[in-house]
């Protein structure tokens, strides 16, 4: 391969890679994406597998305030796939024994729902907003309000905007009134701001993919990068190893590829198998490890039906504390209109900081005790949900980090830079940098934008 044949060189196909490779060969840029996995995997965590005759996500269920994905198509000429949400925003909430509807709630309380979330949302400028980052949005509420209603449905948009969180009402006050007050400003804009779409979220990928490629980019699946190439504070490249692994300790033909620019859109916990922590000035490694710490994983229960009636499919639920786990987690379902079928979804997340260290399934007892907490969780669903269980055509159970973890103090200013400091041509994107701000796809998609004009501003 001839020298510098590529301007940017981006290691990962997730959609923080796909979205920054699909900008920027858009510019003009000559790409190259680099994926470990296979073809059916290009998404990376927002892939999608098949199971029965539905589409089964990797992770992402539902692109939550997904504005700054349907900005990326704008600019790439592309059209969102279809989407398949039907939600009537009457998500409801367990508590104390009985679902109460999120909307009824807020309903019964409306002036003081607007004085407190609303007229925050529309007055408030982003900067001000920006100085709430360090604040739970439980704290905010209460040193607003007394009204346990708007307190209550603040929780609940802790888990709607961050996940169910282990504590879910701890969830930074300024990324959820950030993300409210993007959507606010794109209403009218884009057709959609929440949606799961026709195909599973891989189906996003598709389109990003076929931009990449139609304007000459290249994606190269199966393919692991062992290493960035950095030399006297300058990227090189990238190293890749040649051929398959029969024992560990084999060395394999090591090719490397150059470019000037190379981005790492790896997760924040494979970051370090492409990095060398030398290479980087200390106290931004620092900073990455400390995030890495705060890594959320996600346990996963999904069970495809034919029966519609065991769910009215109007919205998400959430569970503030499980009668047999006492743990809080949060469910919602999708139709397959063409097919007849419907999956019902639950999730529970857990930092890798809670005891007992669940995470280390390698050791048995921590097996048990994982598979133990499923089963718990499987009574407790048809507990609240009966017959979604018992009359399931198929069970999926995954379990595997997520970082969707906006807490306060993890967001904006206090994650690292999107460009590595000390290093010309190093960019790390991915929903953990500063440029991020919010959750998910969502994150990921407004760190590529943000990357993708820092790149351009080189030349
Ligand atoms: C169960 C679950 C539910 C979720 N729910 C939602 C949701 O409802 N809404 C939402 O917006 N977000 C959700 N998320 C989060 C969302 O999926 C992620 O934020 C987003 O997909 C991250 O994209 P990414 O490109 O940054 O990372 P990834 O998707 O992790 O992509 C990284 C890619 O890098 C590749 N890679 C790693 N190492 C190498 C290497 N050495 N060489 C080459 N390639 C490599 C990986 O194979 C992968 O494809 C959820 C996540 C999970 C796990």
């Amino acid at each position: 391969m001839a020298k510098d044949a590529y301007d940017v060189i981006v290691v990962g196909g997730g959609m923080g890679g796909l979205n920054l490779a699909a900008l920027l060969s858009k510019e003009g840029k000559r790409v190259l994406v680099l994926e470990k996995a296979g073809p059916d995997q290009l998404g990376g965590r927002a892939a999608s597998g098949q199971a029965g005759r539905s589409a089964v996500d990797n992770g992402i269920k539902g692109l939550i305030l997904a504005g700054t994905q349907d900005e990326i198509f704008e600019r790439i000429g592309k059209k969102m796939p279809e989407n398949v949400c039907r939600w009537t925003n009457q998500g409801q909430l367990y508590m104390n024994g009985e679902w109460r509807k999120v909307d009824e709630l807020v309903r019964g309380t409306i002036k003081e729902f607007a004085r407190v979330y609303m007229n925050t949302a529309t007055e408030w400028s982003f900067d001000q907003i920006e100085e709430i980052n360090d604040i739970s949005i439980e704290e905010f509420a209460q040193q607003r309000t007394d009204d346990p209603d708007v307190i209550d449905f603040f929780r609940y948009l802790g888990w709607l905007f961050g996940g169910t969180m282990p504590e879910p009402h701890d969830y930074s006050a300024g990324s959820l009134f950030y993300s409210v007050k993007k959507q606010m400003d794109w209403l009218g804009r884009f057709p959609s701001q929440s949606y799961w779409v026709k195909g599973g979220s891989g189906a996003i990928a598709g389109p990003l993919v076929e931009a990449i490629q139609e304007n000459g980019g290249e994606i190269r699946t199966n393919c692991s990068v062992s290493r960035i190439v950095i030399e006297d504070r300058k990227v090189k490249g990238v190293a890749i190893d040649q051929g398959q692994r029969r024992v560990p300790t084999e060395l394999l033909d090591t090719t490397v590829i150059e470019a000037p620019v190379v981005v790492s859109a790896v997760a924040i916990w494979d970051i370090f198998n492409i990095l060398n922590e030398d290479d980087l000035t200390p106290w931004y490694a620092d900073r990455l490890k400390h995030v890495h710490r705060k890594t959320l994983n996600l346990l996963t229960l999904t069970y495809g039906h034919d029966n519609h009636e065991l769910w009215d499919h109007s919205g998400i639920r959430w569970v503030q504390k499980g009668p047999v786990t006492g743990r809080p987690w949060c469910a919602s379902s999708l139709e397959y209109s063409d097919t007849d079928e419907y999956e019902a979804t639950f999730w529970i997340q857990m930092g890798w900081w809670e005891k007992p260290n669940i995470f280390n399934i390698r050791e048995a007892s921590h097996r048990a005790a994982l598979e133990k907490l499923f089963d718990d969780w499987a009574i407790e669903i048809e507990q609240l949900f009966p017959g979604i269980v018992e009359q399931a055509k198929w069970q999926l159970k995954s379990f595997g980090p997520a970082t969707i973890m906006e807490t306060p103090g993890y967001v904006g200013p206090s994650l690292p830079d999107v460009e590595a400091e000390g290093i010309d041509g190093l960019y790390l994107i991915g929903e953990r940098t500063a440029s991020a701000k919010v959750m998910g796809v969502y994150g990921a998609a407004q760190v590529a934008l943000d990357a993708c004009d820092r790149i351009m501003k080189r030349g």
